[in-house]
């Protein structure tokens, strides 16, 4: 819990803080859920569905039938490889689908490689199933270096997570990042599976390209979820694809069903994977989150911060000004903005910055976030 709770602490202080000097007078940057509502399509058809007879009872574990079958359809038009019911485990959520696939391929000591900076939760995913986490930091630009991550190899790697638009850094990896893993793995004395985990998939920029992991790597199984292209996180529907160029596929997708009932959540909820089934090409209109994460990277960068430009998500991951970024986001939550230290993301020095605030937040954030800035700075 020590080790887990920077955003909660963050969000604690801030809650003390808006009681202290008003909510009009803090920004909260700290937690990224998402402010808009689901599409009109997705609620009409929940509440229509949630209606039908026996629509409410047991299904087979990896989830409905012809739920998987629509769901692997909607992949293999995507990524263009032929997923089939049977290569898709409709989930409790991305986090359900980490967890489950995780539970299925670890034996007791198996290495997990991260990519840093990570999302917090993939620390406790690993342990959770008797793995070891080994972190491997990315480039400047917070992309995958290929060289570090040969390095990190053993004959104890089991699986290497990416997750691209990635949380926290906003950076979306092109089609050579892949090819690049894709030679670093294929050397590998057994099958290392490369977990990509991408709710955020959908929330790629204009003008932007997020390649389909499946095609440029051979062992990917997809993490997945509707919580962010549809809005919907408090309804935990996500999904597993195994790709059906990896040879134990069956296998994989077998241990997958039985962990996602042994684990506790005995498939994921009813209604909810009837409606992705219907309507999961669906997604949110990217373009109030793509507006005020190029406009807030506009501002910081015009103020001096170092801030890669983000391709998707709703995250930026700026540098702070100075080296102790526990240090500077409390410098920061003295002029009222909550953001969460890099540490926490396994990245030191850089901050996370969510943008599922509302877009005046946004603006009226600017000369808190200048006064910061300057005050470490000055002299
Ligand atoms: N993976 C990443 C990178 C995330 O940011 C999140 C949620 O914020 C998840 C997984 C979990 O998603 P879900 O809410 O669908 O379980």
């Amino acid at each position: 819990m020590a080790r887990g709770s920077w955003i909660r602490r963050i969000y604690q202080e801030g809650a003390r803080l808006a009681a202290e000097r008003g909510p009009g007078n803090v920004f909260d940057f700290s937690l990224g859920n998402p402010e808009i509502e689901p599409p009109d399509a997705v609620l009409a058809a929940a509440h229509r569905l949630l209606d039908r007879p026996h629509a409410h009872q047991y299904m087979p574990n990896a989830g409905f039938p012809d739920a998987r079958a629509a769901v692997a359809a909607q992949f293999a038009e995507r990524v263009g490889l032929p997923y089939a019911a049977e290569h898709v485990i409709l989930t409790v959520g991305a986090g359900g689908a980490l967890n489950v696939v995780l539970k299925a391929l670890l034996d007791p000591g198996d290495e997990v490689i991260v990519l840093a900076p990570y999302f917090p939760e993939y620390a406790f995913y690993v342990s959770n199933h008797g793995g070891r986490m080994v972190p491997v930091q990315t480039d400047a630009h917070f992309r995958p270096d290929a060289g570090a991550l040969a390095a990190a190899l053993t004959p104890r790697t089991k699986a290497v997570i990416v997750n691209s638009p990635n949380n926290p850094s906003g950076v979306v990896y092109d089609a050579a990042d892949l090819d690049a893993i894709e030679r670093v793995l294929a050397r590998a004395e057994r099958p290392v599976y490369l977990v990509s985990d991408e709710p955020y998939r959908a929330l790629a920029f204009s003008g932007v390209t997020c390649p389909e992991v499946p095609r440029h790597v051979g062992n990917a199984i997809v993490a997945t979820s509707w919580s962010k292209s549809l809005a919907l996180p408090g309804e935990r529907i996500g999904a597993l694809a195994i790709s059906p160029r990896i040879a134990a596929a069956a296998d994989i997708s077998a241990a997958c069903t039985f962990t996602n009932r042994t684990l506790g959540f005995v498939s994921a909820p009813a209604l909810w994977q009837r409606v992705v089934a219907e309507l999961g090409r669906l997604a949110v209109d990217v373009a109030p989150y793509e507006e005020k994460a190029l406009f807030l990277h506009r501002e910081l960068t015009r103020i001096g911060y170092r801030c890669a430009r983000p391709g998707g998500g709703f995250y930026l991951f700026p540098a702070t000004p100075v080296a102790d970024d526990v240090a500077f986001t409390q410098q920061l939550l003295q002029e009222g903005i909550l953001a969460v230290p890099g540490t926490g993301f396994g990245r030191p020095g850089h901050m996370r910055l969510s943008l599922t605030v509302a877009r005046a937040t946004v603006e009226r954030s600017i000369p808190a976030f200048e006064r910061a800035f300057r005050g470490v700075t000055a002299g």
